[in-house]
C-alpha cells in the first residue's frame, strides 16, 4: 500500500489522481489533500477518501473548512503548511499539481525529505531546473513525471544508454487555434482559448496550449528532467496526440510511447512505477484511426514557442523570467486585461530587459521570478 499526498486535489489533475486511487483501493491510500481555495470539493473529497492531513493555502477558505471538518483532521492552512505536509513520515509519494512556481518551495520540501515526486507541475522545474535535479540527486528522491509528454520520454528512454540519444521528438497537438485563420487570433475570445481539442484541462494550461507557450515550458523542463540540451528537443506538431513523444537513438531506431489521450494512463503509471496495473480505460484502436500526422511548428504564429527556445539556449535566470511573464500575461488575459495576440510581444520584451545571472542560486531565482512579475505587470499598466 503506498500513501499519497495529493498537492492540488482539486485541479484537474488533482481530480484524475483521485479517479485513478478509487480503482486501485488495495493498492494506494490517501493521507493528505491539499487545494488552494476550492473548499466545496475539497469537502466531498474529504468525505470519500479520509485523508489524514488537509492543507488550504488561502487562509480564510481554510478556516471555514475547519468548521466543517471538526477535529478529527489536522488542518493546515496558508503555503507553509503544504511543506509541512509533505515531510510527515506517513506520506511515500506526493502528487505535485499545483500549477505555476507556487510548486517550487513544496516540491524543494518534498525532495528534501527523500520523498517520490509524481510531477505534474512544469513551472517549478522550469524556473529551477538544475536546483531542483542536483538536490534530488542528493537526497536520492525519485521524480516520475506525470505530463504525458514527459512520462513518454522517460518509459522511452528506460534501459536505454543516454549517450546514444541522437534527439527527442517532443509531441504537441498544436492546440485549439493550430489551423484558425490568421487575422482572427487578434479577436480570439476566452471561449475559444480554452476549448482544446484533445485534452480538458486547467486554465492555466489551456492558455499556454493555445500559445504553445505549454510546448516551450515542456522542452525546458525535458532539458532538465532528461539532462539535455536545447539542440536535442525537437518540437513536432501531431494532432491526433496518440503518440505522446519519441526518442531517437544515434543508430537511426526511434521508440514511441502511445496511448489513448487520457491523463489517467500516465497518473496511474507514475503512481504504480515501476509496477503496471490493468485498467479499462480507452485503448487506442488502430483500424479506426488508420492514420497519425506531424507537421513542423509555425513559430511565426506562436512565437512562445521561439521564446521558450532562446530562453533555453540563454538558460541562467532566463526560463524563470520567461515563466514568470508568461504567468502574470496569463492571468491578465483570463481577467480579460490583455487581448490573446499580444501574450508574446509583452513576454518578448520583459526578456529583452532582464540582466541574466548565470548559474544561479535558489535566491537569485526567487528574486528574477519577483522582479519579472512587477516588469511585467508595469507593461500592462502602461499598455493600458
Ligand atoms: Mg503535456
Amino acid at each position: 500500500m503506498k500513501n499519497i499526498a495529493i498537492l492540488g486535489s482539486t485541479g484537474s489533475i488533482g481530480r484524475n489522481t483521485l479517479d485513478v486511487v478509487r480503482h486501485f483501493p488495495g493498492k494506494f491510500k490517501i493521507t493528505a489533500l491539499a487545494a488552494h481555495s476550492n473548499i466545496e470539493v475539497l469537502f466531498k473529497q474529504i468525505k470519500e477518501f479520509h485523508p489524514v492531513f488537509v492543507c488550504v493555502a488561502d487562509k480564510e477558505a481554510g478556516i471555514s473548512l475547519k468548521r466543517r471538518v471538526g477535529s478529527k483532521i489536522k488542518l493546515f492552512t496558508g503555503e507553509s503548511g503544504l511543506g509541512q505536509i509533505v515531510k510527515d513520515k506517513g506520506i511515500d509519494k506526493v502528487v505535485l499539481a499545483i500549477s505555476g512556481a507556487d510548486a517550487l518551495r513544496p516540491l524543494l520540501s518534498a525532495i528534501d525529505s527523500g520523498k517520490e515526486v509524481a510531477l505534474a507541475n512544469k513551472e517549478a522545474l522550469v524556473i529551477a531546473g538544475s536546483i531542483v535535479m542536483s538536490r534530488a540527486f542528493k537526497k536520492k528522491a525519485k521524480i516520475i513525471p506525470i505530463d504525458s509528454e514527459q512520462s513518454a520520454i522517460w518509459q522511452c528512454l528506460a534501459g536505454e544508454d543516454k549517450n546514444a540519444l541522437r534527439v527527442i521528438h517532443l509531441t504537441a497537438s498544436g492546440g485549439p487555434l493550430r489551423e484558425l485563420d490568421k487575422n482572427r487570433l487578434k479577436s480570439i475570445s476566452l471561449k475559444e482559448v480554452m476549448k482544446h481539442p484533445r485534452w480538458k484541462m486547467g486554465k492555466k494550461i489551456s492558455v499556454d496550449s493555445a500559445t504553445l507557450m505549454n510546448k516551450g515550458l515542456e522542452v525546458l523542463e525535458a532539458m532538465y528532467l532528461f539532462g539535455v540540451g536545447p539542440e536535442k528537443i525537437k518540437v513536432v506538431i501531431h494532432p491526433e496526440a496518440i503518440i505522446h513523444s519519441m526518442v531517437e537513438f544515434m543508430d537511426g531506431t526511434i521508440i514511441a510511447q502511445l496511448s489513448a489521450t487520457d491523463m489517467r494512463i500516465p497518473i496511474q503509471y507514475a503512481l504504480s512505477y515501476p509496477e503496471r496495473l490493468a485498467n479499462k480505460l480507452a485503448r487506442v484502436d488502430f483500424y479506426k484511426l488508420q492514420r497519425l500526422s506531424f507537421q513542423e511548428p509555425d513559430l511565426k504564429r506562436f512565437p512562445c514557442l521561439r521564446l521558450a527556445y532562446q530562453a533555453a539556449y540563454d538558460g541562467g535566470t532566463a526560463p524563470c523570467v520567461l515563466n514568470a511573464a508568461n504567468e502574470v500575461c496569463v492571468e491578465e488575459f483570463l481577467r480579460g486585461g490583455i487581448n490573446f495576440i499580444s501574450l508574446p510581444g509583452i513576454i518578448e520584451r520583459v526578456l529583452e530587459r532582464h540582466k541574466n545571472t548565470g548559474k544561479p542560486g535558489i535566491n537569485d531565482i526567487y528574486h528574477a521570478d519577483g522582479w519579472a512579475r512587477q516588469e511585467t505587470k508595469g507593461l500592462i499598466r502602461r499598455m493600458g
